[in-house]
Formats: structure tokens, C-alpha cells, sequence
């Protein structure tokens, strides 16, 4: 029986890669169904509304979606769709993995990192975010609970264990944020505690940002609050080489949504420039997740591959091809 995805082209050159990431699929065999919806700027010209509720249903029904970027328009009233998409789905572990990869112009070939953001609380909670009157007192709320912390935190120490990984850094700035960031290391030492087999470090923020760019080897699984994940994820990203090859997953109890870690790039939009390797991987943590292992390795070995041997990648890998060029590649060696 075909599996139902949900699948959201987004804006910009979410289209494009979208295109590019179902041909592989299907490339590959995976015999998916697709049911396609709108979101972000799209959704708004269209429906006139950011999430039409139809968008929410086919998430909800399908379980699984894969995502293209989304543009949350500039300007007060706009929330950020991405953002509401997590805490409607509680969808509250953010999963980004980053692996070097040969034929990049990274700076290290050594990366094997998995960053496990937590997605629904911190600074992105939402709460209390304001200015006063007169425009000079500017005010946000970060909240961390006892069961959001150590929720990721067992979710990062179990991914551990199934993906023979070896060490969970935890990153905090406890030393200053002593209430939020505070909490979140107490219960990140505690569900270490039923983790023998793993490794357990915790590190101060900055301190992190400062080693990773040193010795990014030094890495295995980091877990973090929902800003730091944010943060930390894009450095990491740029440790390989840049936005377009970095994938996540967004998983909740009910439902998960696959994308790829960057925006809808407004400046390359429309122009065949846009590297679909990140949503393409995006699609390898779907596979995985719905325990199709055999099609999640064939594509990774296909996308490593072609950008290996460097003859036809795109711009940003230091090539000339254009997205569908660099696709047509990829769908050659699978
Ligand atoms: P961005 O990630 O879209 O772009 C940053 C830079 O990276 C740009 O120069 C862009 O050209 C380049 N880039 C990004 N993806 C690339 C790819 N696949 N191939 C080649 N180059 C690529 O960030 P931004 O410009 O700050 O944001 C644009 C919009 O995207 C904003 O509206 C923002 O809110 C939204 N956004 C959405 C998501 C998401 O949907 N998950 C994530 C981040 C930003």
C-alpha cells in the first residue's frame, strides 16, 4: 500500500527544490502518494490566510509532511508560520543533522554532528512579547518546563543510543540565565543519569560556538534549548559548507514535518540556482523515520556522489549547473 504524504512547496525556491526532492523519491522507488498544500506567502495570495485550515487538515491526516521554505511576510501581525506549525503540531524536537561531505569548499572534512533543538518553548514560547508606549522598554518571555526539557533531552539520549553515537553535549548558559537555562541542564543531568552507556558533557554556550568552529570533531550529538538549537544549527551548517546541504526534521508524537534548515532565498528565487541537497536529505531523515532504510541510503550515496565527483553541482558548491542539472545527476546515479 502507498503512503500518503503531505507535501508543501512553500515560496521562493521551495517549488523548485520540492520539484527536484519528489523525482528523487520517486527515482528511488518509494511509491509514495502525494497530497499538495499551501502555506506561507503562497497560501496568502491565494487563500488569504498565512495556514489555510485545509493545509492543517492534510497535516493532521497524513502524519508525515514534506515542507518547502516558508516566507513569513516583515511586519507587525505575522507570526511566524514555521514557528506556528511546531506548537499546533507539537512538534517539539527539531533534528539537525550535518555530515561533511567530499567536493564541498567546507573548511573541515571531519563533521558528524546531530543538533536536537528543542522547538516549542525558550524564547520562542511567544509569551509576553512586547514594547511599552512610549517605544523605549522592549520585553520577551522564555519559558523552559520541567517535562519540554526532559522530553528532547531523553528524545537526544535515545536518538544516541539508536544511532551508535557515543557522546550528548548539552548547551546551556546556566551561568547567567539561571532560572530557564538553569532548569533545562538540572533535567539534562538527571536523564543522563539513565544513560550510562553515553557520554555526557554540558557546555556553556559561547564557549560552544567558539570550540565548534575550532574542532568541530570534538562533536557528536549536542541537545539545546529552542534559540541556541537555532543558532548553533546554522553555524554547524556553515562547518560543511552552507545552508544547501543541511536537513531537519521536525517530530512530535503525532506528526512530523521534513524540511531543509534554510529559508525561501528571495535573492536566488525563480532563477534555477538553488541547490536541492538540504530538502533532498530532508527527504533521507523521512525515509528513515518511516523505516525505509533501503531508499534513505541509496539517495544519500546518489547526492554524495554527485557532489563528490564536482562535475555538475551548483553554484553555491562552486559549479555552474542549475538546480534541475544537478537533480537530472542525482536521478542518473539512482
Ligand atoms: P535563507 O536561508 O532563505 O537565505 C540565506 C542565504 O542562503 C541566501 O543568500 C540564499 O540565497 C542562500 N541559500 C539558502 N538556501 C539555499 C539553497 N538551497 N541553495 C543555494 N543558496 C541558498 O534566509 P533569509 O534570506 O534570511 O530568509 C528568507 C525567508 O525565509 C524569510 O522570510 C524567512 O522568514 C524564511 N525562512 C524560512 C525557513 C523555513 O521555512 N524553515 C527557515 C529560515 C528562514
Amino acid at each position: 500500500m502507498s503512503t500518503t504524504i503531505t507535501v508543501i512547496p512553500g515560496d521562493g525556491i521551495g517549488p523548485d527544490i520540492v520539484d527536484a526532492t519528489l523525482k528523487v523519491l520517486d527515482k528511488a522507488g518509494c511509491n509514495f502518494t502525494y497530497e499538495f498544500a499551501d502555506a506561507g506567502l503562497t497560501a496568502l495570495e491565494k487563500h488569504g490566510e498565512l495556514i489555510p485550515q485545509q493545509t492543517l487538515d492534510l497535516i493532521e491526516k497524513n502524519k508525515v509532511t514534506l515542507k518547502g521554505p516558508l516566507t513569513t511576510p516583515i511586519g507587525e501581525g505575522f507570526t511566524s508560520i514555521n514557528v506556528s506549525l511546531r506548537k499546533t503540531f507539537n512538534l517539539y524536537a527539531n533534528v539537525r543533522p550535518v555530515l561533511s561531505l567530499k567536493g564541498t569548499r567546507a573548511r573541515y572534512d571531519n563533521v558528524d554532528i546531530i543538533t536536537i533543538r528543542e522547538n516549542t518553548e525558550g524564547m520562542y514560547s511567544g509569551i509576553g512579547q512586547k514594547v511599552s508606549e512610549d517605544g523605549t522598554i522592549a520585553e520577551a518571555m522564555s519559558v523552559i518546563t520541567r517535562e519540554g526539557a526532559e522530553r528532547i533531552c531523553r528524545f537526544a539520549f535515545e536518538l544516541a543510543c539508536k544511532e551508535g553515537r557515543k557522546k550528548v553535549t548539552s548547551v546551556h548558559k546556566a551561568n547567567i540565565m539561571k532560572s530557564t537555562s538553569g532548569l533545562f541542564l538540572k533535567v539534562a543531568r538527571e536523564v543522563a543519569k539513565e544513560f550510562p552507556e553515553i557520554e555526557f558533557e554540558e557546555m556553556i554556550v559561547d564557549a560552544t560556538c567558539m570550540k565548534l568552529v575550532m574542532d568541530p570533531s570534538q562533536f557528536d550529538v549536542i541537545v539545546t534549548t529552542n534559540l541556541f538549537g537555532d543558532i548553533l544549527s546554522d553555524l554547524c551548517a556553515g562547518l560543511i559548507g552552507g545552508l544547501g546541504l543541511a536537513p531537519g526534521a521536525n517530530i512530535g508524537t503525532d506528526a512530523a514535518i521534513f524540511e531543509a534548515v534554510h529559508g525561501s532565498a528571495p535573492d536566488i528565487a525563480g532563477q534555477d540556482l538553488a541547490n536541492p541537497t538540504a530538502l533532498i536529505l530532508g527527504a533521507v531523515q523521512m525515509l528513515e523515520y518511516l523505516g525505509m532504510a533501503e531508499q534513505a541510503g541509496k539517495i544519500r550515496d546518489a547526492v554524495r556522489d554527485t557532489i563528490a565527483a564536482g562535475e555538475c553541482v551548483t553554484r553555491d558548491l562552486g559549479g555552474n549547473a542549475g538546480t534541475q542539472a544537478f537533480t537530472d545527476a542525482i536521478l542518473a546515479r539512482l
